[in-house]
């Protein structure tokens, strides 16, 4: 599939032409503070694909410019993402490195007489701040001279003072109608430790003054970003002007991907690894790029469907159905069919030879013969889904079993029940049924027609499997805050059997299991234990 056309290539398409630039550089900048989550896919892929379409080129930069939440583990499961997905920056930063500069270039804003330091309380410059209808008015520290402003800020810079005690703020317009341009604060006081520059910095630049010089640094050309920006574009602009940047970055807000129940913002994801509501950042349940990935969906269905939903200058949510519809596209000719029994029934052929195993051979996936085929067992002992099996059959339209009835097994023969046995509660505990030997599967037996056709693992020669199935994790039901709304059976375990073909498969491996849905070898799984986790089911539950 092609990358589609959008407002933003289409720009840069006019930028080449009219030679504004003669290479298309974009960054993916992400802050190294969570996982990626499907919603940064867009990001990624809109960065990478833009660029690659005009044979220019991306980095990934690391926007680490608060020290706190910031972690190397992040940094890492970044990077795997991105790889992930396919794409490969030109050159990796980090934000931090560019903190001399930076403290360069606020010298810089400070000697224009654009900048100042302000001991105002925080509270106090709220209330200064204004809002959209008032508005600011000027700190009492505004006009300190130039050199005041140099040596206070060396001072915050060498530690003088403590946390809140005062920020630097560019001097621009407390009257603007831009509440982002009265006199943002540009560097603060934080004495975290950072994940790479350790304890050398206790003042950090802001997101608003950092952002722009980052992007001007490295040289790029188009610096993309979700909508929330667009009435902080005058402020980007205003850095790269009067910080004298060489390169001038033009900053295109596009919209956000939100998709249907789904909570997506790092802060929430966090919330629910921090109360070990899920197993980690990688849990299958999460939108995290490797919760996904480890929940089985492909790379190219997550790229399907960034490409189809579109780019444009609004947010956009996207029902769940896409995803997962884009997901059967690419597995269904991808994986191997194949039998496994989620609850299983325990059935009986009382006519078939104990200690008799046949093989019956079927193709892996009639759709894609590259798969190959593998050989079935058939025995004496059998296992069925519990849900295919009714004592009575409750309407004409029933095509599973039930007893005193006859129903075709996938890739074998016409079974019938002929006695269900009843535990000591009352419960079915097995059934005894007889097969028919002329109904082969193959063999063009057309004399009777059997009721439906199920599917079955020989007990005799099967793998034990355990079946990871996810719900929502979170109701969206109500607007009570997501700790309140967390979906108690978001995980269901169930314990059963699998063909014994699979038996080798290792993580990642996807199978359909057939009348079921896809699923996907978790990583936890290994030889003697094998684990799968429901991808997604065949049909959409979608109404
Ligand atoms: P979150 O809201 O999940 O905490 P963020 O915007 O704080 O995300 P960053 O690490 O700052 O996360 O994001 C890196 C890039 O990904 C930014 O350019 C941001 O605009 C983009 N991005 C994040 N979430 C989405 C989304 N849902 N749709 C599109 N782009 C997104
Ligand atoms: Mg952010």
């Amino acid at each position: 599939m092609e990358y589609p056309s959008n407002f933003i290539k289409t720009i840069m398409e006019n930028d080449l032409e009219s030679k504004k630039h003669t290479k298309i550089i974009t960054r993916f900048p992400p802050e190294p503070n969570g996982f990626l989550h499907i919603g940064h896919a867009r990001a990624v892929i809109t960065n990478f694909e833009l660029a690659n379409a005009f044979n220019g080129y991306t980095n990934l930069r690391y926007d680490d410019t608060n020290p706190e939440k910031e972690d190397d583990i992040y940094v890492k499961s970044i990077a795997e993402d991105i790889e992930w997905l396919g794409y490969t920056p030109k050159e990796v930063y980090f934000a931090s490195d560019y903190f001399d500069e930076m403290y360069e270039r606020a010298i810089l804003l400070i000697k224009k007489g654009l900048a100042y330091v302000d001991d105002t309380s925080a509270t106090l410059m709220a209330i200064e701040r204004g809002d959209v209808n008032k508005p600011g008015v000027n700190s009492k520290y505004r006009n300190r001279s130039i050199e005041e402003n140099l040596e206070l800020f060396n001072k915050m810079k060498d530690g003088h003072f403590k946390e809140g005690e005062c920020v630097l703020r560019a001097k621009i317009d407390m009257a603007s109608p831009n509440m982002n341009l009265r006199d943002p604060a540009i560097y603060r006081i934080n004495n975290a430790s950072h994940h790479r520059q350790g304890s050398k910095w206790v003042i950090y630049p802001m997101y608003d003054f950092a952002h722009p010089l980052e992007d001007a640094i490295e040289g790029i050309t188009h610096s993309l970003c979700s909508l929330e920006f667009e009435d902080h574009r005058p402020l980007y602009d205003w850095v790269v002007r009067e910080c004298e940047m060489p390169n001038i970055p033009r900053q295109i807000e596009f919209g956000r991907l939100s998709i249907e129940n789904t909570v997506m913002s790092k802060r929430y994801l966090r919330t629910l690894v921090e109360s070990k509501i899920v197993s980690g950042w990688d849990d299958p349940r999460m939108p995290t790029l490797q919760g996904l990935r480890r929940r089985g969906y492909t790379k190219e269905s997550i790229k399907n469907f960034i490409f189809s939903s579109g780019l444009s200058k609004i947010n956009s949510t996207i029902s769940n159905d896409m995803l997962d519809s884009a997901l059967r596209d690419d597995l269904a000719t991808k994986a191997k069919r194949v039998m496994a029994i989620i609850d299983p029934l325990k059935v009986t052929i009382t006519n078939y030879e104990e200690n008799k195993i046949e093989y019956l051979e079927a193709a892996y996936n009639n759709d894609n013969e590259e798969l190959g085929t593998r050989k079935i067992p058939f025995s004496r002992n059998l296992y069925i889904e519990k849900d295919d099996f009714l004592v009575e059959k409750p309407d004409k339209k029933y095509k599973r079993l039930s007893l005193n009835d006859e129903v075709r097994l996938f890739h074998a023969y016409f079974i019938k029940c002929n006695e269900v046995v009843y535990d000591d509660y009352g419960k079915i505990k097995e059934i005894l049924c007889t097969y028919d030997p002329l109904t082969k599967s193959g063999s063009g037996f057309n004399e009777r027609k059997p009721n439906g056709t199920i599917h079955f693992v020989s007990a005799d020669e099967c793998e034990k499997a355990t079946f990871n199935i996810f719900g929502p994790l979170v109701n969206n039901d109500s607007l009570a805050p997501l700790l309140e709304r967390i979906n108690k059976d978001s995980l269901i375990v169930k314990k059963g059997f699998v063909e014994a073909s699979i038996k080798n498969a290792v993580p990642f491996d996807k199978f359909q299991f057939i009348r079921d849905g896809f699923y996907c070898v978790d990583i936890k799984s290994n030889e003697s234990n094998l684990i799968f986790n429901k991808t997604v089911s065949l049909k959409s539950s979608f109404k």
